[in-house]
Formats: C-alpha cells, sequence, structure tokens
C-alpha cells in the first residue's frame, strides 16, 4: 500500500496536490529549491536544486512513488529517482513536454495537428518562415512558460530583434494563429490504463498569464469533446503517461490545434476542486497511488478567476456567496500567481449567492484591483 508520496516541486499545485492527498492518508515529501514554498504547510520540505542530481537518493529514501508539479527539472535527476521508486508519470512524459521541438514532433507522429512551425538556428531561416506564415512568434524550445521566453513578429523588419532577443538559444517558430478561443483538456490516467477526461474548459489570458478559465467551455458540440478526448488518449497511451496530463487548444474553425501539453496538474483544471465531482488534485494523488480514479463529470458550471500580484480581501470574497477562496500564501510581487477565486453557480436561482454572472463579475473586479494595487507600489 503506498503511503509516501514524494513531489518534485513545492509551489502551489504541489501545496493542493497535497491538500486532495492527506484524508486519503498519504503523507507528503516536496523537494524545492526555496524554503517558503507553498506546500511547506502541507508535508515535508526538502532543499535541493532542481538539478542537484546528487540530491535523488536522499529525497527517495523511504518514498513509495514519486511525481512531479514543475517541468523544468532534469530529466536525468527523474531518471535517477525512477530507478529509486515509481515515478508516475514518468521521464518519457517529462522530456516530452520539456522542449516545443521534441512536442510539436510528438504530435505530428501521433496524428494530432498543431500550427504550422519551424525549428530555426539563424535570422535568415526566421525571414524566410516569416515569408511563408505571415504574422508569427518566436519561442525559446525550452524553460518558455506564462508568456515568457516568446516574441511576435507582425512584420519583416521585426525579424532582426526578435532574433537577437531570442536567437542565441535553440528556437521554433510558429504561424500567428488566428483562433476563435483557447480550451484545453484535462485528462488522467490511472496505473491500470483507465483514462478520464473532465470537460473541455474556456481559457482567457491577459498578458501571457491565464486569467480566467470558465467550465466547462460553452457552447461546445459532443464531437468536439469527443475530439478532444480522443486526442488526449492517444497523447496519453504513447506516452503511458500515469497521472494527470493537460493540453491546451487553439479553437480554429470549430478544429482543434494543440498548442502545447503540460504532463501534471494545470492551472485551467482548478475549478475542478469544487466544480466537479472529483478534482484534478485528488485524481492524480490516487493515480500516482494505484487507487481507482474518480468520476470527472462537472457538479455545475464555473468560473476561475487567478489573482495574479496580490490577493484581495478574503472576505469581500467570500461575502458574495457560492465563491471559492484559495490562497497558496505566497509573498506578494507584481505577475506572480498568489491564488485563484472559484466561482461556483451552486445554488441556480438561490437569491442569497445572487446572480452567478453578476458574482463572477464582482471576482473579477475584486481580483483585478488588489493586482492593479501591488502593479503600483
Ligand atoms: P504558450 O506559452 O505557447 O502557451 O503561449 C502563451 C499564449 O500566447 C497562448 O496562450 C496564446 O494566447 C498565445 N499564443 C501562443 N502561440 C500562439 C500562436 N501560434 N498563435 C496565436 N497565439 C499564440
Amino acid at each position: 500500500m503506498i503511503k509516501r508520496i514524494g513531489v518534485v516541486g513545492g509551489g502551489q499545485l504541489g501545496r493542493m496536490l497535497g491538500l486532495a492527498g492527506l484524508p486519503l492518508g498519504l503523507q507528503f515529501r516536496f523537494w524545492d529549491p526555496s524554503p517558503q514554498a507553498p506546500a511547506g504547510a502541507i508535508g515535508e520540505m526538502f532543499q535541493a536544486d532542481f538539478y542537484d542530481i546528487s540530491a535523488a537518493g536522499k529525497f527517495a529514501d523511504g518514498l513509495d512513488a514519486i511525481t512531479y508539479e514543475f517541468e523544468n527539472v532534469s530529466t536525468e535527476t527523474l531518471k535517477q529517482l525512477q530507478s529509486l521508486a515509481p515515478c508516475r508519470p514518468g521521464a518519457f512524459s517529462l522530456s516530452t513536454s520539456q522542449d516545443r521541438l521534441v512536442e510539436k514532433t510528438f504530435f505530428q507522429d501521433n496524428g494530432v495537428e498543431i500550427a504550422p512551425w519551424r525549428a530555426i538556428e539563424s535570422e535568415d531561416e526566421l525571414r524566410l518562415a516569416f515569408e511563408e506564415f505571415g504574422p508569427c512568434i518566436v519561442k525559446t524550445r525550452t524553460l518558455g512558460y506564462d508568456g515568457k521566453g516568446q516574441v511576435r513578429v507582425a512584420a519583416a523588419s521585426d525579424c532582426a530583434a526578435a532574433w537577437a532577443e531570442l536567437g542565441s538559444q535553440p528556437i521554433i517558430v510558429e504561424k500567428q494563429v488566428a483562433f476563435s478561443r483557447e480550451l484545453s483538456l484535462v485528462a488522467v490516467r490511472g496505473v491500470d490504463g483507465d483514462l478520464r477526461t473532465w470537460p473541455l474548459v474556456e481559457n482567457e489570458h491577459r498578458g501571457g498569464i491565464l486569467h480566467k478559465t470558465i467550465a466547462p467551455a460553452p457552447g461546445v458540440s459532443p464531437a468536439l469533446q469527443e475530439k478532444a478526448d480522443a486526442i488526449l488518449r492517444a497523447t496519453m497511451e504513447a506516452l503511458d503517461h500515469v497521472g494527470v496530463l493537460t493540453i491546451e487548444f487553439f479553437e480554429v474553425d470549430g478544429r482543434l490545434l494543440a498548442n502545447e501539453m503540460a504532463p501534471r496538474v494545470h492551472n485551467s483544471g482548478h475549478w475542478t476542486i469544487e466544480g466537479a465531482v472529483t478534482s484534478q488534485f485528488e485524481n492524480h494523488v490516487r493515480a500516482v497511488a494505484g487507487l481507482p480514479l474518480g468520476f470527472t463529470e462537472p457538479r455545475f458550471s464555473s468560473v476561475m478567476i487567478n489573482c495574479i500580484g496580490a490577493m484581495p480581501p478574503a472576505d469581500k470574497v467570500v461575502r458574495l456567496g457560492g465563491t471559492h477562496f484559495h490562497s497558496y500564501a505566497k509573498s506578494s510581487r507584481p505577475g506572480r500567481k498568489m491564488g485563484h477565486i472559484t466561482v461556483c453557480d451552486e445554488m441556480p436561482g438561490d437569491s442569497h449567492a445572487g446572480d452567478f454572472v453578476e458574482r463572477v463579475q464582482a471576482v473579477e473586479d475584486l481580483a483585478i484591483s488588489a493586482a492593479g494595487q501591488v502593479a503600483h507600489v
């Protein structure tokens, strides 16, 4: 029976994994370079650099299974950990999603549609790609997140600056897609191959960071959901993935183009804590612990709003009713994910809870106002 789980990464995702796993009788050890990591309130902290492979043996000591909540970890460290305890998901899922070139090649090999792209090695190659694609986005192959490591090329005259900004490292260029909206799908696969998906959700980004998730995404046809489910199944089976995996999509003329995948619980799945029968966090720890998976059906409509830079006052948020306040206990900093709030349509028609749309707007206003205050300090 699995009792002790090691999590590489002690950020908010680790904290929420721990919060979901404690009631199942699981204990947690978190590997993080920072002594103030948010998961510290939940379990034992193991302080080491993510690239310190020599720390793997000490971290794995006494653990029954290992997972990760952060991708910018060396595959070598994970391979070392994999030799010491079952790693779910394994190093193959990590290495495939760490490098955009490997990831895009993997999508193509598995029949998953993506935006036109090229790996480029010179400013001239970038110019040629621009001639072919028109407006495009240059992205670093590795270490990009929340819109970092990307430059937009709107005109041929932007190529030199984009190359100068990112070109000293391996990069790719991608056609800028005229999507109608961004969707994502979170799915979980158990050790026995049981695979479940939550509904497609709609995501709104601001400044490259997720601002809002609407769950389930409005107006999704059964055919589109089935298409997304099939993409997740093909991906997770090809990776032999165990645990949660998320794919972000662009919706273009009713088609789904995969943008990127995360081999872990994902910000666009935070609504599942209150909005679904089983949350992404609980199902991930169940998969890691080899337990059967829980139902993934939504309980009601939910909207998740990220709090960037600062949290609004908890009393103002919970007073609205049907709102769920999640602070990650981090110190304030502009652009930092500090927490999230999920607004649920828990009691449709209940006059005490007020109108769902109005409550969502009120929470959004509070979150944006708190973010604005820290940005101007
Ligand atoms: P990424 O880091 O690849 O997830 O990109 C961050 C955000 O930039 C995405 O959520 C989109 O809003 C936007 N973006 C990235 N790639 C493209 C693309 N090829 N076409 C249009 N927008 C994009």
